[in-house]
């Protein structure tokens, strides 16, 4: 809807001056009575300073041919709004859209916004696993070459251990060796300490018989 350029509302009653400007019946009849200096017969339009006339032509004083051609200065116009309104429809519309896609966008934004956080939660949680998932590595690796090296020590040992049992089992024989030398020995020691007892019975006995012959 068009606006008067007197009281900057909508146009009420539109009525038009000969300059092609519009106003609202009552605005321009009030302009009229306030700009009109004594008895002149012209105002000047509001927005152009175009003079026109406010006289209304006494039409019975004429002939009535030329009657249809006198037409007042100003004039009532009607204004077609259909094609305003329809446009005014589709403002509307597109406005009601252009909030909606607004809301949307809004929309969009924080949702992407909560799933950028989430997102960066995750991949907190993931680096944090994949940290904890790196150190969890290297003490298995610490513990497990520590277990290897144990494993060398215990089998060292083992060795030793083997090694010593061989050196106790022929440590033993060789005991077993000198027990049965020395054995042999005592009974060999024995023997010859018995040798003279034996030889001075035998002679006690040899002289005892010859004593009875
Ligand atoms: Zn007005
Ligand atoms: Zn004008």
């Amino acid at each position: 809807m068009a606006t008067c350029s007197i009281c900057l509302s909508d146009l009420q009653d539109p009525v038009c001056t000969p300059c092609g400007h519009i106003y609202c019946s009552q605005c321009l009849s009030f302009h009229i009575l306030a700009a009109r200096v004594g008895e002149r017969d012209t105002v000047k339009c509001p927005t152009c300073r175009v003079p026109f006339p406010i006289v209304t032509p006494e039409l019975t004083t004429l002939p009535k041919h030329v009657q249809r051609f006198i037409t007042p200065s100003v004039r009532r116009v009607y204004i077609d709004t259909t094609h305003s309104q329809a446009l005014q429809r589709q403002l509307t519309r597109a406005k009601s859209q252009i909030r909606e896609l607004v809301k949307e966008s809004q929309d969009l934004q924080a949702s992407n916004l909560s799933k950028k956080r989430k997102l960066e939660e995750v991949d907190g949680v993931v680096n944090r696993l994949a940290k904890s998932h790196c150190q969890l590595l290297e003490q298995y690796s610490l513990k497990k070459s520590k277990l290897q090296e144990a494993g060398d020590v215990t089998q060292e040992w083992k060795e030793r251990y083997n090694d010593l049992l061989e050196a106790n089992v022929a440590k033993k024989r060789e005991l077993a060796r000198a027990n049965s030398e020395a054995a042999e020995w005592k009974r060999k020691y024995e023997a010859l300490f018995k040798l003279p007892v034996k030889l001075a019975k035998s002679r006690s006995i040899h002289h005892q018989a010859k004593a009875r012959q």
